[in-house]
């Protein structure tokens, strides 16, 4: 018809951490892009070890890409699009790589899903500015951030509002997933796996693949999240999702899990008493999250949110800290739910709020040491989730635990493990001590407790902790007051209804 439909326009997919087929609205664009300009798509995914190792990603992690993205290889061959493994030193690099690629393929556009972290931001911005015509979609989020915001147009620094919102946009906005594209050409041969050259660990009781990844969320929509609410803080009971390590890396999408949630759950966004919507909050804590870090750059560049943690003065015990790395500090709870992490890469969600706050509060180690060993270790770890947890154990976060909540070790252990199932499966030690000794720690002299046992005494005593983290952490006194300002603010802003959610967020 004109001249510029007889030139064929080539598209790039550059798959980072959206490690899937279906779902993906940058695969769906670049193939629609292709189809249109008569040309062809190719997929390109980066190995970067050295940048992999400046943000500590967890090697069982490592090992659960490596396998996604040669089943993502096969996957794409069969729909005749060519999957290349580069290797890249570091973020740096890439833009001066990624245009050598593209002039080389002759691609005239790329396609990729955007990162909310400050480090990949800033590397697409620069693959822009080399000259790549580099078009990014927002699917790791159900809402874009900077899309939910205040009255007053600024991010939510509280989650209750924030949650509020985003269920008033969602209800408004067809939560529908994008299929998979149909071949674009002729099947390729099918790939050799390709090995990534990087400190890898076994992740293989995890199946990778989003066959298996969509049936367990079809199974734990259709069998657990009715239960979800009663059965998701005891970590002896199945009763999570365990679905993060693919939302992490991408093999699900967000739209993906609350799509099949409201096949359920109809009323999950509109109704608060639904069985779907203490689930489907937890997926909005993670958009939660991941909008701050947007809307606050520095939370990637491990700065504490409220700028008067500065003032806190950490103890940071080097052996006190390894001791609790290492699952040994006295604490049945603390000690299994750390073993849990170091053996298997997850922890359940209940016990990383338990560990965190015994290493910021109990042991006064900085939260930046204890998020940093939860990314080296694992299979689900993302900054944005991960920042948001710590900052809220320690007290230091927008939307925080205040500093003068500290978790009772010993009674979240009596309380979320009352038959001590769980402490039993990760502290062999204990197997001869009875329950009731474990779980009245607090009457018995520390010291002769475990006495018959391989087991640690308590580090500290727990009266005693709890009292020198009150003192060290009121640093932040201004911010609780700050913190009934934004109270006072909110209620004004949704009513006098949302008060009471208010108050318990923010004091408990
Ligand atoms: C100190 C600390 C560190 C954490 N680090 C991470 C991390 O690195 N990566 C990570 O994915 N989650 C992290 N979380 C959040 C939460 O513990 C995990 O997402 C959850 O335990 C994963 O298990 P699940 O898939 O069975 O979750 P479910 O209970 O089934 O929840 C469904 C999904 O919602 C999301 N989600 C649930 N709870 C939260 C939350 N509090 N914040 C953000 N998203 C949430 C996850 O994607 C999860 O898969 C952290 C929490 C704390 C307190």
């Amino acid at each position: 018809m004109n001249s510029t439909h007889s030139i064929s326009r080539h598209a790039l997919v550059w798959f980072r951490h959206d490690l899937r087929l279906d779902d993906n609205q940058s695969l769906v664009a670049a193939c629609q892009y292709a189809a249109e300009h008569q040309g062809l798509v190719r997929a390109i995914f980066f190995v970067t070890p050295e940048q992999w190792a400046l943000h500590d990603t967890a090697p069982i992690q490592l090992d659960f890409i490596e396998r996604q993205v040669n089943q993502l290889a096969i996957e794409l061959a069969e729909l005749g699009i060519p999957l290349d493994i580069c290797h890249s030193d570091s973020f740096e690099a890439m833009p001066a790589q990624l245009s050598q690629y593209v002039n080389y393929w002759q691609i005239s556009k790329v396609f990729a899903t955007s990162e909310p972290e400050c480090n990949e931001q800033r590397r697409d911005h620069a693959v822009i500015g080399a000259g790549v015509d580099l078009e990014l979609s927002q699917q790791h989020c159900v809402l874009a951030p900077l899309s939910v915001l205040n009255l007053a147009g600024e991010m939510y620094k509280v989650f209750t509002p924030f949650a509020k919102k985003w269920r008033e946009i969602a209800k408004q906005v067809p939560i529908q997933t994008l299929a998979r594209p149909e071949p674009i050409a002729a099947p390729l041969p099918s790939p050799k796996y390709v090995e990534f050259n990087c400190a890898k660990s076994c992740s293989h009781h995890w199946p990778v693949g989003e066959l298996a990844a969509q049936a367990k969320l079809r199974q734990f929509a259709k069998d657990k999240v009715a239960d979800y609410q009663a059965s998701r803080d005891f970590p002896a009971i199945d009763g999570t999702s365990q679905l993060s390590a693919y939302l992490a890396i991408g093999i699900l999408s967000p739209r993906q899990c609350i799509q099949v949630l409201l096949s359920h759950s109809p009323d999950a966004i509109v109704h608060d008493d639904s069985p779907g919507r203490c689930w489907l909050n937890e997926l909005v804590w993670r958009e939660f999250y991941r909008h701050l870090l947007v809307a606050f750059p520095k939370l990637s560049k491990s700065a504490n949110f409220n700028a008067l943690a500065d003032q806190i003065k950490w103890r940071n015990n080097k052996q006190e800290f390894q001791a609790w790395c290492e699952g040994r500090t006295g604490y049945p709870l603390v000690d299994a739910a750390m073993r849990q992490l170091n053996q298997t890469g997850w922890m359940h969600n209940r016990l990383r709020m338990v560990t965190a706050s015994f290493l910021t509060k109990h042991l006064l180690v900085d939260w930046r040491w204890g998020e940093r060993y939860f990314r080296q270790k694992l299979i689900d770890g993302d900054l944005a989730a991960n920042n948001g947890g710590w900052q809220w154990s320690a007290g230091t976060g927008c939307d925080a635990q205040p500093y003068f909540r500290v978790f009772n070790p010993i009674s979240q252990c009596e309380k979320f493990d009352p038959t001590g199932a769980f402490i039993r499966t990760y502290l062999p030690e204990l197997e001869s001590v009875e329950l009731k000794l474990i779980h009245k720690l607090k009457i018995h002299s520390q010291a002769q407790l475990f006495v018959d046992t391989d087991y640690a005494s308590p580090i500290v005593d727990h009266k005693f902790a709890r009292t020198r983290a009150i003192a060290v952490l009121s640093a932040m006194k201004k911010g609780s007051a700050k913190a009934l300002q934004v109270k006072a603010q909110q209620v004004r802003q949704v009513g006098s209804d949302s008060s009471v959610d208010l108050d318990k967020e923010i004091f408990g």
